[in-house]
């Protein structure tokens, strides 16, 4: 894809915050007023695409004047989410500088392509949502839509994917699914939405702390001064005072780092594991000959290549031998089962051999 380089005209890492919904003026000049000074952006949903009918969906095209009153008044650049190509025309109209595509919107092609359209051309920055289900394809394909519509400021944002059953999360992080994309696109910036990640508003700044130590580049936060009193996603806002709290306690960790005593250690236990593999590669090598000596003597007295009793004993041993050495039983139980399965395979071509003579 075709990018253009936006993020480092913010100061790093960019934070988004606001509400879920816009609610009223006086609702989002109070907040933009509270909002750190680290966040630079803010967001207010105003077409709610919600799960179902009858919840609030919105205040529509009337949020525009308020995003743009919070831009005149606070300097924040604005953020809305556009679910259509009527919203992408107002919400060009309006100068909204920033534009985001939405979970329920990235999962439908046609819904995106009519939106790239709308927006051909444009300079405006637009950040696209993970669709709600674990599809990097997908995701991808949406970027993929509006660049080709000439659009190259471009941006990701990882808010967990859709499950039936509820755990700790609200939407699961699949952290490697984001991983994957930043491997794959690494000029693409990507920044993590935990409030949708998290559902709760006391797991946002876990979330967040976890998408750093990942290295993603910002955050996009719901907050609201009032939030168990929101409209929409009132358990996952936070108040302007906990996001303060979140920014001061995140650790942020860079990819890399100027520092060359961190180098000089990294690499000098970067080589000690490439050894140490080496030496693991040369040991297993060994074993398997000597697991192929064992296979000839038992092709020649005519005994079974699996004995069950010896892999019992074999696989207890090693488990209490791993304990020991303070590794994981589990781990250890794999280890050997893959281990024990080459083996296996080894002597049975050597078994197979000797049919064949
Ligand atoms: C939102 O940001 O308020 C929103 C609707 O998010 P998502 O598309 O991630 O559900
Ligand atoms: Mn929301």
């Amino acid at each position: 894809m075709n990018i253009t380089n936006w993020i480092d005209d913010f100061k790093e890492p960019l934070f988004i915050a606001g509400p879920c919904s816009a609610e009223s003026e006086e609702q989002m000049l109070r907040i933009a007023s509270e909002l750190p000074p680290q966040v630079k952006i803010f967001r207010a949903g105003i077409w709610k695409p919600r799960t179902k009918p009858n919840s609030f969906e919105g205040v529509g095209a009337i949020g525009l004047n308020w995003l743009k009153k919070v831009k005149d008044d606070y300097g924040f650049k604005i953020t809305t989410e556009i679910a259509n190509a009527n919203h992408a025309k107002l919400a060009l109209e309006y100068d909204v500088d920033i534009l985001w595509i939405g979970a329920r919107t990235t999962v439908n092609p046609f819904q995106v392509q009519e939106i790239a359209e709308a927006l051909k051309g444009t300079d405006k920055i637009v950040l696209v949502k993970n669709p709600v289900n674990p599809d990097l394809d997908l995701w991808i394909g949406a970027l993929e839509r509006l660049n080709g519509q000439g659009i190259t400021k471009l941006g990701a944002i990882h808010r967990g994917f859709s499950t039936y059953k509820k755990d700790r999360y609200r939407n699961q992080p699949q952290w490697q699914i984001a991983l994957d994309f930043k491997n794959k696109y690494p000029e693409i910036p990507l920044l993590c939405d935990p409030s949708h990640i998290a559902g709760d508003r006391n797991l946002v700044e876990e979330v967040a702390q976890k998408s750093f130590n990942f290295g993603f580049d910002g955050l996009m936060v719901e907050t609201h001064h009032t939030p168990d009193e929101a409209w929409s996603d009132a358990a996952q806002q936070v108040t302007p005072e906990k996001l303060k709290s979140i920014i001061k306690n995140l650790k942020i960790r860079s990819l890399d780092q100027e520092n060359v005593d961190y180098h000089l250690t990294l690499e000098r236990l970067r080589n000690q594991i490439d050894d140490k593999d080496r030496a693991v590669l040369e040991l297993l090598s060994e074993r398997m000959k000597v697991a192929k000596e064992i296979g000839e003597l038992k092709k020649e007295h005519n005994i079974t290549v699996y004995q069950p009793k010896r892999w019992n004993n074999l696989r207890e041993c090693m488990i209490e031998l791993a304990l020991e050495q303070g590794l994981s039983e589990q781990f250890v139980h794999d280890f050997m089962t893959a281990i024990h399965q080459e083996s296996i395979k080894i002597q049975n071509t050597i078994m197979a051999e000797n049919t064949s003579i």
